[in-house]
């Protein structure tokens, strides 16, 4: 019999680690699944969808940039992780051929520092950098692990105003402009949801926004992720990660949804490591 068909959609996705990361997973089980990369551009995202799940066999599949808010919009049910983000980064598949649509994203980043890295969010006053879609798909998240205050800095302002009425506790969010990271104080916990490293950009920024054992933590990985490290590092931060293990634990997710296992993650993430990502 044929293997069951899985997918990411993206544009770009040549290099996606996805399909590496779900073969690992699932070896780990035994079973043999058939997991590969879809470059769709927007134009046809939600008719090659249509045909993966409708005539390709598929079961389910990862989403990426540009394409999660589409992928929301497209599905014919939503989870509640995913409703209140209004994107998804998963679809499955029903009995009845309806798609739902998951996030994941927010679920994996607190999994990957509290588990993983074995941190402890609550109270922690949090910056973020960024609010597309990444910093987005976190944001809850943060306010479920604990963080006392979300500030959230944009280059473009008015989607940080978006954001933060969006999220909706005027108490413990707060939008700066960028020009004012100078003299807004230091935070315990610095995310870096820009693109601008994965965009090949970077941004200075003040050493004095890094609070004494403050958490650093890029959501993108590999060459993207090195600038805001160093910066960090420089800052004297006492934690700097890169989202490399936030992407394997959304996986995992995803992989769950799919086929009812969890997998281990931490070999999966310890070889990818040792490769070099
Ligand atoms: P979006 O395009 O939705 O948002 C990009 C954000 O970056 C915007 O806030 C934008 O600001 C800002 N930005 C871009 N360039 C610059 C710059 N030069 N200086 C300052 N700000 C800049 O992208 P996403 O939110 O989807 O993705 C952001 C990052 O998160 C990517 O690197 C991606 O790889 C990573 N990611 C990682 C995941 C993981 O599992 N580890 C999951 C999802 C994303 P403006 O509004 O002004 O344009």
């Amino acid at each position: 019999s044929s293997p069951l068909q899985f997918a990411v959609f993206g544009h770009p996705i040549a290099h996606s680690l996805s399909p590496p990361i779900h073969q690992a997973f699932a070896r780990q089980f035994g079973i043999e699944l058939a997991y590969r990369t879809i470059d769709a551009p927007p134009s046809t995202f939600a008719d090659a969808v249509k045909h993966f799940f409708d005539h390709e066999g598929g079961r389910g599949a990862n989403v990426t940039l540009p394409h999660k808010a589409a992928a929301f919009a497209l599905a014919d049910e939503h989870t509640q992780a995913a409703a209140r983000v209004g994107t998804a980064n998963v679809l499955t598949r029903r009995p009845d051929g309806g798609l739902v649509a998951h996030n994941t994203d927010g679920a994996g980043m607190v999994r990957d520092l509290t588990e993983r890295h074995g941190i402890d969010l609550r109270g922690h006053d949090t910056l973020m950098l960024g609010a597309g879609g990444a910093a987005r798909g976190v944001a809850w998240s943060l306010f479920d692990a604990g963080v006392a205050t979300l500030t959230i800095v944009n280059r473009t302002p008015a989607a940080a105003d978006a954001l933060a009425d969006a999220i909706g506790e005027p108490a413990r969010v707060h939008t700066r402009y960028w020009e004012e990271l100078g003299n807004i104080g230091s935070y315990d916990l610095i995310v870096n949801a820009t693109s601008a490293g994965t965009l090949g950009q970077s941004f200075t920024l003040p050493f004095s926004l890094a609070a004494s054992r403050a958490l650093c933590y890029d959501l993108g990985y590999g060459k993207s992720a090195v600038g805001f490290l160093a910066w960090a590092r420089a800052a004297n931060a006492l934690y700097a990660y890169d989202g490399l293990g936030m992407l394997i634990e959304t996986a995992a997710d995803a992989f769950e949804l799919w086929h009812g296992k969890r997998p281990d993650t931490e070999p999966v993430y310890q070889s990818l490591r040792a490769q070099g990502s």
